[in-house]
């Protein structure tokens, strides 16, 4: 989806906003395709002093399985939107991630979305930040039951700890 930009480019302090859901479906993680909800993108873009800002949100809800419980998840994310949206990309070099290049008069609503998406998942799909995980010794799922084995040296630092005893 495009968003005419044409009414603002030339008007500092001018402002248009944005509504729109973006399918990223097809998006793989690891194994999985965990974004089977339409991606909510919304805000605005305001000329600011002659450069074009694009703030907003985007959210959704990601349908996962927990790269270190392996348990299934629902899980609502929700990122900022803080782009610049320029006329070229002038110094390639340099190229910003968060620099986006206007069609003509229009921004490329979906093009900017899945990219900002993209760029603030994280590298591991987790249940929640401080998923426990499962016990390397019972397997048991740790944010859900605690057991025995933690307590107990890791078999890797018991075999340190014996040759830095001879
Ligand atoms: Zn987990
Ligand atoms: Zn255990």
């Amino acid at each position: 989806m495009l968003l005419g930009l044409s009414k603002i480019i030339d008007r500092p302090g001018a402002s248009v906003p944005f509504s729109t859901a973006v399918d990223l479906s097809d998006l793989r993680y690891g194994i999985s395709y965990p974004v089977t909800e339409p991606v909510r993108a919304e805000g605005q873009v305001r000329n600011t002093a002659g450069v074009l800002v694009m703030t907003g949100s985007i959210e959704t809800t990601i349908h996962g399985t927990c790269d270190r419980c392996a348990t299934a998840f629902d899980r609502e994310i929700q990122f900022p939107i803080d782009v610049v949206l320029v006329t070229e990309l002038c110094n390639e070099e340099n190229e910003d991630e968060w620099v986006f290049p206007l069609e003509g008069d229009s921004a490329d609503l979906e093009d900017i979305v899945r990219t900002v998406f993209v760029l603030n998942l994280d590298s591991k799909l987790l249940c929640s930040d401080d998923c426990k995980g499962l016990c390397c010794g019972c397997g048991r799922n740790l944010n859900f039951e605690s057991c025995s084995c933690q307590k107990e040296l890791d078999p890797r630092f018991a075999a340190l700890k014996q040759l830095l005893e001879k």
